[in-house]
């Protein structure tokens, strides 16, 4: 199949090992998909095991020479990387809309977050610190060290191309590790191109390769299953996660999992219910409703709920869903036709057991995964839409009488990702957020996403932090040295 004319000429197909654009030992590809019209964008290069340990060899062999590379060089080689990306902005938002399907805005609105992760890193790679004291008994001194874990897997999955991506390799690199992205195979383009950034700003060669497979179970595996790796972080399913989690044990390997959320969106009486329509167009809206820190549950105080739906329905009615790379596009399609398909089952079972469509509630025909914006309310509590990652444009919404009967609502899930509440009362604004059970918390804001806060989950949703200065912890280890002086 021939490439579509507006993929530019030279976007990467290949997989990247060892500083070098390569076939797969097996000569395998497969295609990458426009969400948007459901065709074919191009054939990228499919690793199996072969060319995964070619790539491994390579990490364990640059590993020692990166660790050693002087912490302002690898600061300056992100920083670079950094610079790079913002000069490619065009070209990689570009990507992102072919390969994703997400508008072009948000497509840029990614390249300035997923490239923030680098030049965070690139700060965050000379302030690594250690400590020492003497000991307590008088008796020598205690010295404290950190050190690169060493090679390290990084997983990722199709919503963010580029920020998942560069929120584990900024901090692995910073820490003086060597890394191999897989990244999704929806999307691999954006992530074969962040290599040729990477090179282009000096990174040695085997320091990152990226592999795109339709094989992740059979390459992670076998990755997972060498001891030379030092690390795995993922990004994806909780279910996938625990997959990863027990390969992990084998060689009791350290894992960092971003995994799925069910986040609650809790609307108070004395909230500023303006603000709040707005927050939560944001927090469900944001990439189609395709992230985990997507609100998933609306939880809005009986007093206020229908004046709160009527204007959310209102907003979510009037958005433009088209093609990402259209402008004027607000929505663009679902990643692909599996997707669709599982979201208008959940919104069907809803609706069949008595949940009443405010707005959408059905696939858009024609060419494309296109979902309707949708508004569901009076859901039944035991619906599944309400206990699933919808990870899509639909809104949920239930009623509630009581703070506490809200705060057990939004707590009443497996998962602990992101929660966000609506009101004007700070003593509630300090109560609801130690009472919530999520990792992350929005309070009277829909976004949350920064790369210098700690972003990650508690129970299912996952272990460890990205960004902030708790994002480069998980890429180094703690050594301590016993001194008699
Ligand atoms: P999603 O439902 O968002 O696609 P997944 O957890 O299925 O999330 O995918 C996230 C990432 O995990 C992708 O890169 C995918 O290819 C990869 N993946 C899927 N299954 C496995 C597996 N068995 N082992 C390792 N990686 C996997």
């Amino acid at each position: 199949m021939s490439d579509r004319p507006d993929l530019p000429a030279d976007t990467p197909t290949d997989l990247w090992i060892d500083g070098h654009a390569l076939p797969s030992v097996s000569g395998a590809r497969f295609d990458v998909a426009d969400p948007a019209t459901g065709g074919v964008l191009t054939s990228v290069a499919d690793a199996g095991v072969a060319d995964a340990s070619k790539a491994l060899d390579s990490a364990v062999a640059a590993q020692s020479r990166w660790a050693a590379t002087p912490p302002r060089r690898r600061s300056e080689i992100l920083y670079r990387a950094w610079e790079l990306v913002v000069e490619h902005t065009d070209e990689l938002a570009l990507l992102m809309t072919l390969e994703m399907g997400k508008p072009l805005a948000e497509a840029r609105g990614e390249v300035a977050y997923g490239g923030e992760f680098l030049r965070w890193f690139a700060e965050e790679a000379v302030r690594i610190g250690g400590r020492t004291t003497t000991a307590p008994s008088g008796n020598g001194r205690i010295l404290v060290t950190k050190e690169p874990v060493g090679p390290c897997l990084a997983v990722t999955p199709w919503n963010f191309p580029l920020a998942m991506g560069t929120r584990k390799i900024g901090p692995a690199l910073a820490a003086g590790c060597t890394v191999i992205v897989k990244p999704a195979e929806d999307t691999p383009l954006t992530m074969l191109l962040l290599a040729r950034l990477f090179r282009d700003a000096g990174l040695p060669d085997g320091v990152l390769s990226v592999l795109p497979t339709l094989d992740s179970a059979g390459v992670i595996g076998a990755l997972m299953a060498d001891s030379r790796l030092a690390k795995i972080s993922f990004t994806g399913s909780t279910q996938v996660g625990r997959i990863l989690l027990g390969q992990a044990a084998h060689h009791v390997m350290k894992a960092s999992m971003e995994l799925g959320g069910n986040a609650p969106f809790i609307v108070f009486d004395d909230a500023d219910i303006d603000a709040a329509v707005e927050g939560a167009l944001a927090a469900k809206m944001r990439n189609g409703g395709q992230a985990c820190t997507a609100a998933n549950r609306f939880l809005v105080h009986n007093a206020v709920r229908e004046r709160f739906t009527a204007a959310l329905a209102d907003r979510m009615d009037a958005l433009r869903v088209g093609a990402g790379r259209e402008d004027g596009t607000e929505v663009g399609p679902l990643i692909n036709e599996r997707q669709r398909s599982r979201i208008a089952a959940l919104v069907d079972d809803a609706v069949a057991s008595g949940a009443v469509v405010r707005t959408g509630g059905k696939a858009i025909a024609g060419d494309g995964w296109f979902y309707a914006p949708t508004v569901l309310d009076h859901l039944p509590t035991d619906s599944d839409i309400l206990a699933e990652e919808i990870f899509g444009p639909v809104a949920v919404i239930t009623g509630f009488d009581t703070e506490d009967e809200a705060v057990a609502a939004a707590n009443d899930t497996p998962y602990g990702l992101a929660a966000y509440f609506y009101t004007r009362d700070l003593d509630r604004t300090l109560r609801v957020s130690a009472a919530l059970n999520a990792g992350m918390v929005g309070v009277n804001r829909g976004i949350i996403s920064d790369p210098a806060a700690p972003f990650g989950g508690v129970k299912e949703s996952g272990l460890g932090s990205e960004g902030g200065s708790e994002g480069i912890a998980e890429y180094l280890t703690t050594k301590y040295i016993a001194l008699t002086a």
